[in-house]
């Protein structure tokens, strides 16, 4: 599996199946995608791989949760990473060139969600908070 940002700077790739995916609907995630639910994928831990632009890559460390990290250069959201364990990995799903094989399923956050998009009908677990591990 393949993806990248907006100007092709950053290309990356995705070495085994995804493991998971989900909605969330957390202030933070809207404020950074400036949407109103942010849709990632846990990847299997060493999956990723930089294949360009890793130079371009930063990433924004918030006081707590995952760190967020986007191409400098053309602002596109790509992944976020656990502060614990740098194995821990989430890739937007929007950042994919394909159709990266999974959907999501549960939504987390959701007493945040945006007054303006409902959140649709479509069966998945609806989590207030972060999904109880
Ligand atoms: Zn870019
Ligand atoms: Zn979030």
């Amino acid at each position: 599996m393949t993806g990248g940002c907006l100007c092709g700077g950053v290309r990356f790739e995705v070495t085994e199946p995804l493991v998971s995916a989900s909605w969330c609907h957390c202030t933070r995630c809207r404020r950074r995608t400036g949407s109103s639910a942010s849709p990632n994928a846990r990847i299997a831990p060493g999956s990723l791989r930089i294949v360009s632009g890793e130079e371009l890559v930063r990433c924004y460390q918030p006081p707590d949760g995952f760190a967020k990290c986007f191409c400098s250069e053309c602002g596109s959201q790509l992944w976020s990473r656990s502060p614990d364990d740098p194995d821990v990995i989430s890739i937007r799903l929007g950042a994919f060139d394909d159709d990266p094989g999974i959907r999501p399923m549960w939504r987390q956050f959701v007493a945040y969600a945006a007054p303006w998009d409902p959140i649709p009908d479509d069966g998945l677990p609806r989590h207030d908070e972060g999904r109880p591990r």
